[in-house]
């Protein structure tokens, strides 16, 4: 959608918007919901809005933290709820972590991470060599795989500055 906005006869300025509508944003939540017999409520509209445009696999905190102004009845623990029962329906998947609140990814697409050890912000990685990481058969035997991910853990450009030091010396280890 384009909205020029004229503020003189010789110069305006043009905003360009990537706008779907509220019912295409919808149209995937409300049919994974009719499927599992689950009301399409308004939190849940709310919820699934925020992960939808969130690209930095946030927890239920910070999903919360970003509605809650515009939605201050609704709590952390039905913020925590819906996402996990989004990702039981198939509309997130949570984020390989250990001992650390989940993270919920809103890319549904096959593809891997980068996990910064410093800010603990997580980057989506798309790669074909990773895709086509091999399972040996003896791994076959003893596990029946679903699914092959790569999780790099490291430090993010902003976080190498920070720790100059310790890139360093991972550097010149690997
Ligand atoms: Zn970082
Ligand atoms: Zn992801």
């Amino acid at each position: 959608m384009i909205f020029p906005l004229i503020i003189s006869n010789k110069y305006y300025i043009v905003i360009i918007m990537n706008y779907a509508g509220p019912t295409d944003d919808v149209t995937l939540l409300r049919t994974k919901c009719a499927q599992n017999k689950l009301k399409l409520t308004p939190q849940r509209i709310a919820i699934y809005e925020a992960l939808r445009g969130a690209m930095d696999h946030p927890s239920a905190d910070r999903i919360y933290r970003r509605i809650k102004k515009k939605y201050p009845s609704l709590s952390l623990d039905t913020v925590n709820r819906t996402l996990l029962t989004f990702a039981r329906i198939g509309l997130t998947k949570t984020v390989e972590g250990y001992g650390e609140p989940k993270r919920f990814d809103s890319n549904m697409r096959p593809h891997h991470h980068f996990r910064c050890l410093g800010c603990g912000c997580i980057d989506d990685i798309h790669s074909k060599s990773f895709d086509n990481v091999a399972v040996s058969s003896k791994l076959k035997k003893q596990y029946a795989v679903q699914e092959k991910k790569v999780v790099l853990e490291g430090f993010c450009k902003k976080c190498q500055g920070k720790n100059k030091k310790i890139c360093q010396t991972i550097r010149s280890k690997t």
